[in-house]
């Protein structure tokens, strides 16, 4: 077991109830703060300043790699050191460490979450969206051509995939506005130009990975697991109206390369090892380079919820990362089979994740089935698609034995079309 996941560990700090950020977190993120920008870790709503605990040796790295307004120079040196780093917090912020809690040194690095400002915790070189929920690809089908062919005859041999943007990747918080573009909402007529009507999350989540394997070389499922750094909360945004005109015959681009948004906080793979659990059967079998051996789906609960101006959220969908098909193992292995390279800070995005029941959706195309069954909102309103001003949160939290290790949430505005 890796030490730092020992679900008997209490910290001296503070630890609300239902808080995703017990000791046995300890994710990664960069805070902005008056006294600068640094590379932290979290325990309840306390944010640790690692460049600081380094400074004064009281953890035991170069203190360079935490002077950094990301998190790129710390994962360059790879898991067993992101791992050490965790164990040394933990030993630090642990109830039985009572010299830690008296010791000016440690509290001088200590601030709370109100007094910083999150930042993207990643600078992304490359980012990559898959389409891996069998529900949601094929809710899709169905919505878009034939239920009886609603998989397209590749999806269960290939885990289907896309290069996305990364420039226009944003942290939690920052709000965005409606896009325009090109539509065509009448099938006879001509297209025509204007605001996105048909504005909608995608529920995923993503994961980033370490320094991967120069061109040329391939990832193992075996190997992937020692190249994934941990995970965040995505809403890959997508403009329904301008992907259904644009998309042929390459797939999307302005739909999607707008805005995606991610958690603040990365929870590593580490953290997240107590809650794998084992995938569905994958019928036809896969080709040797996908097979994979142990548990590598992830029981992560999600939810989204909208909010909209002035008024409370609703709770739209409550979906789970294990009902995924295709794992991250065999993502990575696809991705490497031929030969692409993979470097650290990559973003990796799971596809709409969606559960196999109504009310499991991972997007407003799914859950008002193309605009035909609106969704009641607590205030009374109707939603068929995301209106101007409304909040999309996405929250998540995997939890086993009393430990609850959650991501905190994707909180994000849209504003009117500029
Ligand atoms: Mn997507």
């Amino acid at each position: 077991m890796i030490e730092a996941n020992n679900p008997d560990l209490r910290s001296w700090i503070e630890v609300p109830q239902n808080s995703d950020f017990p000791i046995q977190n300890i994710p990664f993120g960069v805070a902005k703060s008056k006294k600068g920008t640094a590379v932290v870790t979290r325990i309840g709503n306390t944010v640790i300043n690692l460049h600081q605990l380094a400074l004064k040796n009281l953890i035991s790295f170069d203190s360079k790699v935490f002077d950094s307004a990301s998190l790129n120079a710390m994962m360059l040196l790879g898991k067993q050191a992101t791992r050490e780093i965790r164990n040394q917090v933990s030993m630090l912020f642990r109830e039985s460490n009572q010299n830690a809690k008296s010791n000016p040194e440690v509290l001088e690095s200590l601030l709370s979450i109100n007094e910083v400002e999150m930042q993207l915790p990643i600078q992304i070189g490359d980012y990559t969206d898959f389409y891996s929920s069998e529900q949601h690809a094929y809710n899709v089908g169905c919505l878009f051509r034939d239920p009886k062919n609603a998989l397209l005859p590749n999806w269960k041999y290939i885990p289907v995939g896309y290069h996305g943007r990364s420039s226009s990747i944003l942290p939690s918080g920052v709000p965005i506005h409606r896009p325009k573009g090109q539509k065509k909402p009448n099938p006879d007529g001509l297209p025509i130009f204007g605001n996105c009507s048909l504005l909608d999350f995608e529920l995923e989540t993503a994961f980033f990975t370490y320094q991967g394997k120069p061109i040329g070389e391939s990832i193992t499922t075996d190997e992937a697991d020692d190249y994934i750094f941990g995970m965040a909360l995505l809403n890959d945004w997508s403009a329904r109206d301008i992907q259904a005109w644009e998309y042929v015959p390459l797939g999307p681009f302005l739909a999607k390369n707008f805005a995606s948004h991610i958690s603040c906080w990365i929870v590593t793979l580490d953290a997240l090892e107590p809650f794998r659990v084992s995938g569905p059967i994958q019928d036809p079998k896969v080709f040797p380079y996908l097979e994979y051996k142990g548990d590598k789906h992830i029981d992560i609960n999600l939810e989204v919820a909208i909010k909209p101006e002035n008024s409370t959220e609703t709770v739209v969908c409550k979906s789970n990362y294990k009902h995924m098909y295709w794992n991250m193992n065999q993502q990575l292995a696809h991705h490497t089979i031929n030969g692409c390279n993979i470097r650290v800070g990559d973003c990796m995005g799971s596809g709409t994740i969606s559960g196999p029941n109504e009310g499991e959706y991972g997007s407003m195309l799914e859950i008002s089935w193309k605009g035909t069954k609106p969704v009641k909102m607590n205030d009374g309103s109707e939603r068929k698609f995301i209106e101007d001003n409304d909040t999309v949160i996405i929250r998540g939290y995997a939890q086993k034995n009393g430990v609850r290790i959650g991501f905190g949430e994707v909180y994000n505005k849209i504003l009117p079309a500029k």
